[in-house]
């Protein structure tokens, strides 16, 4: 049997540990994985001695911009950072883009936008805003991979934040027709409060009080609740507080189908950064104090947070701006796979198989894709990343391959190199845009 192309000695990195197998591609595909040396039969060879092969990294929560935000993040620059970060498929947000995405024509024309565009496999999420339960079937027709949904405002005209009857009835649609509903658990009412209270102030330090926690547990515990009742599919994105993870982990255990994510920069930066990150750590929710950024990785390690997506948001960052003023975005789809490396794995926090499950596979599975992609075995995509660990990256400005060259992550020290990225067999940069848009 012949492959094209074989990646040998590498220490393969699945959900269940490492393993020494060479890995056989053909037609784009993972035809075969045999102890060192057994492959023959091969058109080209990579040696990966002394490093690891993660599975390409599956990212459900990027903001690739472009349409009417093409100066903040087009899709070539986005989808080529995610790829040169090991991230080989995304799902895009349907805000940040003009029009925001919640009907089937703007799915139909963002999908037109990424078209030859995308360096990666991708999928959209539709928008579930407070009146456009009518176009639901048409997104999800269009290709829509499920809805997103805002419990605070989403910062769109065009995206007003979903009302408690629209969540539930949107619900019951998801529970029949099994498609996910992803929700943006903040507490609008409690922003608003603690904003104008704190906002005065001007201190960086005030932003965590600004959006509090408080706001999070309630989003996210109305969430729960509903899925409950109806039946639906959810996943909470970006969780910036243990508590929260320990909600949805005990909804979990009752039968609630739920799964979440956490961010990078939940994992590495605490209020304390903000002095000296001013906005280009602001997100929201924000990041909270220490002691919760080291339980976020405890609970990533017992398995609660089911996946790192990068919230990847790029944005302007001038200097001038107030606390209020600046733009909540951070841009990160680079580091994902090297903060669960250097910060996760070196540091004792979190094993190399989990990274495999936090990275690509639970993702995968999220999106009704894993029998495609999401880890390294026979007949799934040859989506591959590898990593040598005997090198480290320092990351500069000229690492940078996102539109905007501005990074909470600038001058970074991570341990660990990401040295090459496949996506279905292909090596990432030595091709034009070749990524697909993939049904679930
Ligand atoms: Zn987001």
């Amino acid at each position: 049997m012949g492959y094209e192309m074989v990646i040998e000695n590498g220490r393969v990195v699945t959900p269940d540990g490492e393993k020494n197998w060479d890995i056989g591609i053909k037609n784009g595909k993972i035809a075969a994985l045999a102890a060192p040396g057994m492959l023959s039969g091969f058109e080209r060879k990579i040696d990966a001695s002394g490093k690891y092969v993660f599975p390409g990294g599956i990212d459900v929560h990027v903001h690739m911009d472009d349409l009417g935000a093409e100066a903040l993040e087009d899709w070539r620059h986005g989808s080529f950072a995610a790829a040169a970060g090991g991230i080989t498929t995304v799902a895009d947000m349907p805000i940040d883009c003009v029009p925001s995405t919640v009907n089937a024509e703007a799915v139909r024309k963002k999908l037109d936008r990424i078209r030859g565009n995308a360096y990666t496999d991708y999928l959209l999420w539709g928008g579930l805003t407070t009146d456009n339960l009518s176009e639901v079937e048409g997104m999800l027709k269009e290709g829509a991979a499920g809805l997103k949904s805002f419990f605070a405002d989403s910062g769109a005209e065009d995206f007003v934040r979903t009302s408690d009857v629209v969540l539930l009835e949107a619900m019951y649609k998801a529970s029949e027709e099994r498609f996910p509903i992803m929700i943006h658990a903040e507490n609008e009412e409690m922003n608003r409060y603690y904003t104008e209270k704190y906002g005065k102030n001007n201190d960086w330090a005030d932003l965590s009080r600004m959006h509090p926690e408080a706001g999070e547990l309630e989003a996210v515990s109305k969430c729960l609740l509903l899925s409950e009742l109806t039946g639906a599919r959810v996943h909470i994105a970006h969780l910036s507080s243990w508590k929260s993870v320990r909600l949805v982990a005990d909804a979990r255990r009752r039968g609630v189908r739920v799964s979440c994510e956490t961010c990078p920069h939940y994992l590495v930066f605490s209020e304390n950064d903000y002095k000296e990150k001013k906005a280009l750590l602001k997100c929201a929710p924000p990041v909270r104090d220490e002691e919760n950024r080291e339980k976020l990785w405890e609970e990533l390690k017992h398995g609660n947070i089911d996946m790192v997506s990068s919230d990847h948001s790029p944005n302007y960052i001038s200097e001038n701006d107030s606390v209020c003023q600046a733009w909540a975005g951070i841009s990160g789809i680079q580091n994902t796979l090297l903060v669960l490396y250097s910060e996760g794995f070196c540091r004792g926090r979190l094993s190399l198989g989990r990274i495999a499950g936090v990275f690509a596979l639970n993702a995968a599975k999220l999106l009704g894709i894993d029998k495609q992609k999401g880890s390294i075995e026979i007949g799934k995509d040859a989506d591959l990343v590898i990593l040598n660990p005997q090198k480290e990256t320092i990351f500069d400005r000229s690492q940078m391959k996102t539109k905007i060259k501005s990074s909470v992550y600038q001058d970074f020290h991570f341990r660990g190199r990401i040295e090459q990225t496949f996506l279905r067999g292909v090596r990432v940069e030595c091709k034009e845009p070749g990524g697909r848009y993939i049904c679930r």
